[in-house]
């Protein structure tokens, strides 16, 4: 079985235009698509990820302002900017940048983010209008592989698609937007004993675990599609999906690489919400942005 690698460069290259388009003309209607992103961290990787997305937006014609307010930052004051970036009309996209200060609860953070402002759908709000239709952001971890699969044409319509990891960031907003495309979801967690029964039959795998080597060649068969959302650094510093790619190679007709894969769509499409959410915030007519891209 030749697996088919399906690098997801090429979409996230689409995807930067597409937002760069919408951006210029928006800028020539008057409206600078800003984003916000905030942070709380001195771990390096994280502030590596953040000045990434920072230089797309540029790149892109997208105002991008880092709050970078240390990793002594209090819930209180990160509460009150997360509030003030909400009334701020020339903000329009906002992120909470994890990890955040030791004691710090995310979960009563999140739902500070303007639903209208929320481009990467971490507020509580965004999951539920997600869960019964209506028009939210979706969390972009979770739109990625959507259209991924979009792009390159693997079908989910009636198709048994398993989703591995239930967190409210990937695995459940992954498993909203499958179904609203009609396949049939499975989701698996950690307690859920062995993986195999599941994976081995789906058409489709989506593994977010966050476990190196967590799905093998043992676990698929040669119809499966396998996304790999899963980012793990390793001791010498490489980045590994959940993936064990050595034996699922050979073995499942296609499989997305890490990295290139779902993390460069990812950030593609923080950009796209961002311009998508000014379009939105400043009713400027005359664009159009269709749901999906691929
Ligand atoms: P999380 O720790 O919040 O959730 C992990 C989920 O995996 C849990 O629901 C848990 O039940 C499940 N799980 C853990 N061990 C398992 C096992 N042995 N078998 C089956 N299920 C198991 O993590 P998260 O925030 O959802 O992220 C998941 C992975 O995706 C991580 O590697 C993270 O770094 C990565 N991620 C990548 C991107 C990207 O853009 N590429 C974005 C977000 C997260």
């Amino acid at each position: 079985m030749n697996t088919e690698i399906l690098s997801g460069k090429g979409l996230a290259g689409l995807i930067r235009q597409r937002a760069g388009e919408e951006a210029r003309l928006l800028d020539a209607a008057g409206v600078r698509p800003s984003l916000a992103v905030v942070v709380a961290t001195a771990d390096e990787s994280t502030l590596w990820y953040v000045r990434s997305i920072e230089r797309a937006a540029e790149r892109a014609g997208i105002d991008c302002r880092i709050l970078d307010l240390g990793q002594d930052a209090t819930e209180q004051v990160l509460a009150r900017v997360l509030t003030d970036l909400g009334s701020e009309p020339s903000v329009h996209g906002i992120i909470l940048q994890t990890p955040l200060p030791e004691g710090v609860r995310g979960e009563n953070l999140v739902g500070l983010i303007a639903p209208e402002k929320d481009i990467d759908g971490a507020n509580p709000l965004s999951l539920g209008r997600l869960a019964v239709g209506q028009p939210a952001f979706a969390p972009a971890t979770a739109r990625s592989v959507v259209e991924i699969l979009d792009h390159f044409e693997v079908p989910t319509a009636g198709r048994d698609v398993v989703v591995v990891g239930r967190s409210a960031v990937v695995g459940k907003p992954l498993s909203l937007l499958l179904l609203a495309k009609d396949a049939t979801v499975t989701i698996c967690h950690s307690r859920t004993g062995s993986l195999e029964p599941f994976t081995r039959s789906a058409d489709v795998v989506v593994v977010a675990a966050g476990r190196t080597g967590l799905l093998t060649g043992s676990h698929v068969s040669e119809k499966t599609v396998v996304v790999d959302v899963g980012t793990n650094v390793l001791p010498d510093g490489s980045l590994v999906g959940d993936v064990d790619e050595a034996s699922v190679t050979g073995v499942a007709a296609a499989l997305t690489p890490v990295p290139g894969g779902v993390g460069s769509v990812t950030t593609a499409l923080l950009l796209l919400h961002t311009v998508e959410a000014a379009r939105q915030q400043s009713g400027v007519l005359g664009l159009s942005l269709a749901a999906g891209v691929a």
